[in-house]
This record gives C-alpha cells, structure tokens and sequence, in this order.
C-alpha cells in the first residue's frame, strides 16, 4: 500500500531541510528524501563565508550537517532515496521513490535543486573519473602539485580556481569571455593569485592523454583574423560553468520556463498545481544563494501549512 503523508519534501539542499525545520515545527510530519546527493550542492563547496550567523565563516559541509541536525530535532523524518516520477495530476500527488515505492502526498516542496553543467564534448564522457571533474573539492585532492584547468568565469570557477590553487602547482582559469562574470571580491582574488593564470578569450575543442587527461586542445579568439590553436599540459579538467535545474521529473505537471527553472507565482513559492511549492535553485535563476535559497524553503512550508489548514487536512 503506498504511504500517505501530509507534506513531503524533495531535496536536501538549504531549500529543503529549512523547509523541513518549519514544516516540522508546524506539525506537519514532513517526509524529506534527499535525493542523490545528500546536502545539496553545498557539500561540494569549500568555504562558505556570506551565510548569515556565521561570523568567521563554516563548510558547506558543515552547514548542511547543521541544517539537517535542526530539521531532526524537530521530527523531521529524512530519508535517503530519490524521487524518480511523479503523478501531479490530483491531490494526493503521487511520487514514486527509486522506482518503486509510492508515496502519497497532500503538500510537495520540491527543492530538488540544480546540477553542474559540462560542455558537451565527447572528451567529458571519454576521461569522466580519470581527470574530468565537475567538484574541485570532491576531486582537488588528487592533483596535489598538478596542473589543472578550471572552465568558466563566474563565482563558482573562481572559487575552484581558488580552491586548487592550495593544491596544485598551477591552474589555468579558462574563459570564453574577455572578461570575469564573477564578483568583484572574486575577481580580485583570482587575477591576484600568483598560481592561477587566467586564459581570456578561450574555449575548449577536447582533452588529450592516454587513459588519463594529459592536455587539452584550446581555441583563443574563436572566429576572429588571429584565432589560434593553443595546446595546455594538465592533469586535471574542472568544469563550473553554471547549473541545469533538477525539474525533469516535474515537467508534465509544473510549468517551467525554457531553462527548466520551475516557475512560481512572483513573491511566493507556488507553483501552477495547488499544493505543490518550489523553493530553492530549482526555482531560482536569479539569487542562487544558499541564504535565499533557506529563505524559499521557510516560504514553501509556511504555503504548506496554510493550505492544509484551509483544506481541513
Ligand atoms: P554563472 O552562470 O554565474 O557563470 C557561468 C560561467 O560559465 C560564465 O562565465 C559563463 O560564460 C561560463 N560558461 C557557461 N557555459 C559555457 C560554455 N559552454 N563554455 C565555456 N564557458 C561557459 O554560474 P556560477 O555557477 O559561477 O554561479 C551561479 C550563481 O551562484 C551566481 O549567481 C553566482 O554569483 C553564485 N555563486 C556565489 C558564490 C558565493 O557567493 N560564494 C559561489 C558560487 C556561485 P559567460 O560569462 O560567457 O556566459
């Protein structure tokens, strides 16, 4: 028989265990699974310096553990599986977990979250494991006084960048831009750090190695009179060029834009099926912050609660 709960929450990001702290603290019995990647994309930051509350600084890591500790407190029942499909069409909304268990739910918070783009050449898949990496700190360790490279010119490349730079003998910052995208305080650090060369005007064509990367092909100033072909030795390839929301899954339900971030009613988290909330990055292609990403996660449960009370259930 399937499980009935009042309000089920999908994602264990920021978005998802502040849901739950609230949902739980509401009595509403929440049911979080937290999907592949339990902590969200947070756990694969490193320092994580502009979190309200934390005056010298914590670790995505550590901030997750935090949240989701807080959600537990207060009786929040967080699973680990992942929410491979779902029936949206009538309330109870139906979910099915890691292809097989069904549950039923009065109230969904999707705060499935978003995950790291790559470029799509044939070369990710090829040296995927063996020196292609979308999370220099899950990965940073393995190229201790190695050279890597580092794609993409926002915050998140910067900080990578930054990251390896306390690992490697040398990074290459490549960017397809003439410019940094990043913050300015980002910026500074990057262009100021002595190990990290920043590669303007680049783009990637494929990765080179036996077994293992041992180079990539670059192409500087694509489609301009000097284009030319440059060649890097590394030993390490690390994308961070900006993330694809998780709402596959919700799509023949809940309406998203072209991008596939899901779309709510401005000012709120509500989606176009009543009773079904979006909080987080999935939502969210502006902020992006863990600290707005909480603050949606609060607004998804708060919905919650209202709607459920004025449905009597
Ligand atoms: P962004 O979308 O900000 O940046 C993506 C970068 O990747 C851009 O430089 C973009 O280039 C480049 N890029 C995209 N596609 C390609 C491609 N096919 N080939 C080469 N380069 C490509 O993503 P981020 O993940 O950096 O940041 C997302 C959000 O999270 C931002 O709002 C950011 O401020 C925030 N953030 C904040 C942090 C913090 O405050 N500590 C840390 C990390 C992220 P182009 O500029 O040409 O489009």
């Amino acid at each position: 028989m399937n499980e009935k709960v009042r309000c089920l929450i999908i994602g264990s990001g920021p978005a998802g265990y502040t849901a739950a702290i609230y949902a739980s603290r509401a009595n509403l019995a929440p049911v979080l699974y937290e999907g592949m990647q339990p902590g969200g994309q947070l756990t694969t930051t490193t320092e994580v310096e502009n979190f309200p509350g934390y005056p010298t600084g914590t670790t995505g890591t550590e901030l997750m553990e935090d949240l989701k500790k807080q959600a537990e407190r207060f009786g929040a029942d967080i699973r680990f599986g992942m929410a491979t499909a779902t029936d949206l069409s009538a309330a109870p909304y139906k979910v099915t977990i890691d292809g097989d268990k069904v549950i039923e739910a009065e109230t969904i918070i999707i705060s499935t979250g978003a995950t790291a783009k790559y470029l799509g050449i044939p070369d990710e898949q090829k040296y995927a494991g063996s020196g292609v990496s979308a999370c220099a700190t899950c990965d940073g360790f393995f190229y201790r006084k190695m050279t890597v490279a580092v794609v993409g010119g926002g915050d998140t490349a910067c900080e990578e960048a930054i990251y390896l730079s306390g690992l490697a003998s040398k990074v290459y910052l490549i960017v397809r831009k003439d410019f940094l995208r990043a913050s300015k305080i980002m910026q500074d650090r990057t262009l100021n750090n002595p190990k990290i060369e920043v590669l303007f005007e680049h783009e990637t064509l494929g990765l080179t190695g036996e077994g293992v990367v041992q180079g990539a092909n670059l192409i500087k100033r694509k489609g301009q009179a000097d284009e030319e072909q440059v060649h890097i030795d590394i030993d390490g390839f690390f994308l961070a060029i900006g993330h694809k929301p998780n709402s596959d899954i919700f799509k023949p339900w809940i309406e998203t834009d072209e991008v596939g971030y899901i779309k709510t009613i401005a000012g709120t988290p509500r989606t176009n099926v009543a009773g079904v909330f979006a909080s987080g990055d999935v939502s969210d292609p502006h902020y992006r912050q863990a600290i707005t990403a909480a603050g949606t996660g609060c607004q998804a449960a708060i919905e919650a609660e209202r709607y459920l009370s004025e449905k009597g259930l």
